[in-house]
């Protein structure tokens, strides 16, 4: 959502089904037989395929067998990529914090098993964050799907405004066909945020809806976590208020909001180095059609250029490019100078006056050699993922 909602109110953020998708060639359905080591499936979403047995996630491969760990060693990935999810891991590892005190409102029609997948991530990340948020802080997590008009136009409203979620209507009337379903991704979504000013003791809210006949094969495990990552970002500035979305992107860049939404989100959602790896790759493919008709991808000066470019969320082709390209930025200035740094970065954007001065004072290198610095590493990752 990018609409800017004036002083009092608070930005929202989407992830929300892109355009139609085209980004990879259907899993082979003829891998040979003498394959030694089963590669994932893929769906018909195009989507790696996930389930819970005994709260341990599972996922997929082509040979119909679901497996939960990955094999392959730390020396197969960019170097980068391993020290960002490392880094990350590590900050999280034995924290088991009770800060946050969380509410679900599941609507009836909503498949149980989504919502008792999200509800498992959430509740997991939930914890690992929550001293990073005052004892008592309050959050509303609301499932809802096209069953759900009544509800949505009637009681939502006065647990979160339309303000903060958008249309939500608009989109959970999509599902009444299955085949607008199927054209807007059939993924579903969402927005998350924290109060702002006046409202703040509210606290943070995720809003969830997808169709009430999706089943675990539109399960997309990076989501939960990339919303609640919204809530988190949210909480360092909910003392702030802005007069415009200019003055707002001067300090967080669309590129931040939607991109570290996304590497977080990404390195939460899955157990292990390889399956953050795969899932990582597959979202800078999907993304990537879209980019590459907007500008080119080719060079490191390209990248930096896209930095820029995304700093806004206007146009829209911006603010898509803004996911993928802020996933890829932010993985490698974790993966380069850590996630306290990363917290340190969040923490002063209320202090400082801009996005480049913030970076000056959290890494002592401007934005512009911040950008220089990853893109060769950003145009790697996105050569490997596309290609
Ligand atoms: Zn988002």
């Amino acid at each position: 959502m990018k609409k800017f909602t004036g002083g009092i109110a608070l930005i929202s953020a989407v992830v929300i089904s892109l355009a139609p998708l085209t980004f990879i060639e259907p899993a082979s359905a003829v891998e040979k037989a003498t394959t030694k080591i089963s590669k994932p499936a893929i769906s018909k979403y195009q989507r790696y395929i996930y389930r819970y047995q005994n709260g341990v996630m599972q996922r997929k491969n082509v040979d119909g067998k679901f497996v939960s760990v990955d094999t392959r060693k730390e020396s197969a990935f960019d170097p980068i990529r391993v020290a960002a999810y490392n880094a990350v891991m590590q900050a999280i590892s034995g924290k088991n914090s009770s800060n946050l005190n969380v509410k679900y409102v599941i609507r009836p029609n909503y498949p149980a098993t989504l919502s008792a997948a999200i509800k498992s991530t959430f509740d997991k990340t939930v914890k690992q964050f929550g001293d990073y948020f005052p004892a008592g802080t309050p959050v509303t997590v609301i499932m809802v799907t096209e069953k759900d008009k009544d509800f949505i136009q009637k009681e939502l409203p006065l647990i979160v405004d339309q303000n903060a979620t958008g249309d939500v209507w608009q989109f959970a009337s999509r599902y009444l066909t299955k085949s607008e379903w199927e054209n807007s991704s059939a993924s579903g979504g969402g927005s998350a945020s924290f109060f702002r000013g006046p409202e703040q003791s509210k606290g943070g809210f995720y809003l969830s809806h997808t169709a009430s006949y999706a089943t675990m094969d539109t399960y997309w495990p990076e989501v939960a976590p990339h919303e609640f990552t919204h809530i988190l970002q949210g909480v360092f500035v909910k003392d702030l208020s802005f007069n415009s979305q200019d003055e707002y992107q001067k300090k967080l860049p669309q590129h931040y909001v939607e991109g570290s939404a996304n590497t977080l989100g990404h390195i939460l959602a899955y157990p292990n180095l390889g399956w953050y790896s795969d899932d990582a790759d597959l979202t800078i493919k999907r993304y990537s059609n879209g980019v590459k008709r907007w500008k080119p991808v080719n060079t490191p000066a390209n990248m930096v250029d896209l930095l820029v470019a995304t700093e806004k969320g206007t146009p829209d082709q911006a603010f898509e490019a803004s996911y993928s390209i802020g996933q890829l930025f932010y993985e490698w200035l974790i993966g380069t100078y850590g996630f306290d740094k990363f917290i340190t970065l969040i923490k002063n954007i209320g202090p400082t006056n801009s996005f480049d001065e913030n970076m000056k004072t959290t890494y002592g290198i401007t934005k512009a050699q911040a950008y220089e610095k990853a893109a060769p590493y950003m145009l790697r990752a996105w050569k490997k993922a596309t290609k």
